[in-house]
């Protein structure tokens, strides 16, 4: 397995790979960049065929939290953990509580919040080694309902204010009173964009592969079941992924009627060139990273301290980056994620250490 010479690399400041043979834990932590403070970041669960999965998984998820906390302006780096293990099969007590003495040892440089694979619970038992996890913690949450951590409503929050902001670059328009939106994933964050879409006016089509995802959505807010092979494109206004990642490919980019994608999915291009290709057809699209922050927004203020007002005004300013973005994407000639990661790089290169 190489390391520093690994596609992936890309000057990760710290890499550390964790044993514990009495628990059975194996996991690496990577710590890609802490110019801008102490990297946050997921602990993911997941069995990867092999260490060289679960190391490429780890560099790239880790680098893209460094540019997802500078672009939300937020005074954190980025990192990222994975356990190698099923966690139906393999997750014990004791494995948690080993991977809490591990990011105990790292003495606060990267703290773990919950990811796929890792629960609230999962982290709170990690939490009885460290202080360093996050997203643990009941509170007010953004909207003032009582939360218990779970950072999706303002994720759902900062991808409503995200496609607000495309729509209006785009189609000229503040009010999304008739809009068309079809949402692909009727889940935590899905269902509340959707909720809050409504509210607005908008008119939807939904599809989940799980059926009553989709009974919910059609009988509480009205709208129309779509299949899984047309939901990304139907004739509507916005496509807004909030599934699953690497959607946007050749094949799916080519068959697009919308002419914006917005939504909360991590890793939507299914490589970093289909940037170009959405912007070669037309296509405004609002960088993942960007638009789905609010749930690192909503972690942050826990270790600050609850503050939901704070918290709110802050997911808003998602709407101010992508209409930068929009901007200089088409002041430069350039496609929106290629000037999303510049303006990242802007603001965490300079080491203020
Ligand atoms: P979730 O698991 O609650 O919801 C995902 C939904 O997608 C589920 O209802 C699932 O049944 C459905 N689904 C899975 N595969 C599908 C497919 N092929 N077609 C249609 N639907 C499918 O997850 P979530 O927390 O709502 O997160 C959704 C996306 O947003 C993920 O990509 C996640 O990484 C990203 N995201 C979430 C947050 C957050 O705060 N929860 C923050 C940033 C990014």
């Amino acid at each position: 397995m190489t390391v520093f010479t690994h596609p992936e690399f890309d000057n990760h400041e710290h890499l550390t790979f964790c044993c514990d043979p009495e628990t059975g834990l194996r996991a690496i932590i990577a710590v890609h960049n802490t110019a801008r403070g102490p990297a946050l970041g997921g602990c993911r669960m997941f069995p990867y065929a092999s260490d060289e999965e679960a190391l490429r998984d780890v560099l790239r998820l880790s680098r893209g939290m460094t540019y997802k906390s500078a672009l939300a302006n937020l005074n954190l780096g980025g990192g990222k953990s994975v356990i190698i293990g099923d966690p139906r099969e393999h997750k014990t007590e004791a494995l948690l509580e080993s991977m809490g003495r591990f990011l105990e040892q790292l003495g606060g440089l990267y703290i773990a919040a919950e990811d796929s694979g890792t629960s609230v619970a999962d982290l709170r038992i990690m939490g009885r080694h460290t202080a360093n996890v996050a997203g643990i913690r009941e509170r007010p949450g953004f909207d003032g309902k009582p939360s218990n951590g779970d950072p999706s409503p303002a994720t759902a929050w900062g991808t409503f204010v995200g496609l607000q902001a495309a729509v209006k670059h785009k189609l000229g328009r503040s009010d999304l009173e008739g809009l068309k939106v079809a949402i692909q994933g009727i889940g935590n964050v899905g269902y509340r964009l959707a909720q809050h879409l409504t509210e607005a006016g908008a008119k939807l089509w939904v599809y989940d592969i799980h059926q009553d995802q989709m009974d919910r959505a059609v009988a509480e807010l009205g709208a129309t079941p779509a299949t899984a092979e047309e939901v990304l494109y139907l004739p509507v206004d916005v496509v807004a992924p909030c599934a699953m990642g690497a959607v946007l490919n050749d094949q799916s980019i080519a068959r697009l009627q919308a002419p914006i994608v917005a939504g909360a999915a991590n890793n939507q291009l299914a490589s970093q060139a289909h940037d170009q290709v959405l912007w070669e057809h037309g296509v405004l699209y609002a960088p993942d990273f960007v638009i789905n922050a609010g749930g690192i927004i909503d972690v942050y203020y826990e270790r600050t301290g609850p503050d939901p007002d704070a918290v709110r005004k802050h997911v808003d300013t998602i709407a101010h980056t992508l209409q930068e973005i929009f901007e200089r994407s088409d002041r430069d000639g350039q496609p929106t994620g290629q000037i999303a990661d510049q303006l990242a790089e802007e603001r965490f290169r300079p080491i203020s250490r």
